[in-house]
């Protein structure tokens, strides 16, 4: 599997959107990779791990081919992961010999995506199926889904105020290679770690929203020394394979996400610190 970063930075992105903080005025000084789109993932040709508002410049800036695209897995329906003003110009008038497209995501990103469109009058009709060429696969935590020859085990991530599980994380698996992307989530809960034991992965990306400004953060989203905790966790429980790598991201300003910073806690623990660009190949 190929896997790029096409994206690490939380809702705001970085230097976020309207900000004078210092995180904000350093990322603008320094460029590189303190520059962060909202957090998206390529894998291989044919796969998209959300789709925020930032996805056309990734598009182009990572060579995504609409006509290779065979699904998008949503991880939840915040507006950084899922922008549904995106996909509507999927429709008629817009695109044009549209590829269908499988999506994978908890009934709450459907709903989403019907609130914020419906009521366009071009959005009459069978939303998904007909107007947006988008055959949607709801997935529950713990439940398998088979797309293609790819393998997607939803799990129930520790985010958001929705009782049901609207938020998820993925372990996604395709031949004899597999990784889990663990963002957005704060410490999973023990029903999450029992789903996930053993599976054996050998990438796993870990959120770090909080990052270095409040590490101790276990909830909704991870601090620092919590994304440790969870990578031995990981371990600990072989759902993270013992010669496995651990990136964290999914980066706020407000957490500090100046790289070079993140990189002085993080690789002496042996963890990688993402960025925009970053590819993995397994
Ligand atoms: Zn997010
Ligand atoms: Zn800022
Ligand atoms: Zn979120």
């Amino acid at each position: 599997m190929d896997i790029t970063i096409m994206g690490s930075a939380a809702a705001e992105a970085v230097p976020s959107l309207w900000c004078n903080c210092e995180c904000c005025k350093t990322a603008i000084k320094n460029g590189g990779k303190d520059i962060r789109c909202r957090t998206a993932y390529l894998i291989d040709d044919d796969t998209c791990v959300d789709c925020g508002p930032d996805i056309f410049t990734q598009s182009v800036r990572y060579g995504m081919k609409w006509e290779k695209l065979d699904r998008l897995l949503i991880t939840h329906p915040h507006s950084d992961h899922c922008d549904a003003i995106e996909m509507s110009w999927r429709r008629k008038g817009f695109a044009n010999f549209v590829r269908p497209l499988e999506m994978v995501g908890s009934p709450k990103v459907k709903d989403m995506i019907k609130n914020v469109l419906i009521g366009n009058e071009e959005m009459n009709g069978n939303l998904f199926e007909e107007t947006l060429h988008i055959h949607f696969v709801e997935a529950q935590p713990g439940a398998p889904i088979q797309s293609g020859d790819m393998e997607i085990l939803p799990l129930r991530a520790n985010h958001g105020a929705w009782k049901e599980a609207a938020c998820l994380n993925y372990i996604i698996r395709r031949g004899n290679h597999a990784l889990l992307i663990a963002n957005d989530t704060g410490f999973w809960s023990e029903e999450t770690w029992q789903i996930a034991a053993g599976a054996n992965v050998e990438l796993a990306i870990i959120d770090c929203t909080c990052a270095l400004a409040y590490p101790d953060s276990v909830d909704g989203h991870m601090g620092a020394n919590i994304a440790v905790k969870f990578r031995d966790r990981l371990l600990q429980d072989k759902v993270l394979a013992p010669n496995g790598q651990a990136i964290v991201n999914h980066f706020s300003h407000n957490g500090n996400s100046i790289h070079e910073l993140l990189e002085a806690f993080f690789v002496p623990k042996g963890i990688q610190v993402g960025y925009d660009g970053m590819r993995i190949q397994l």
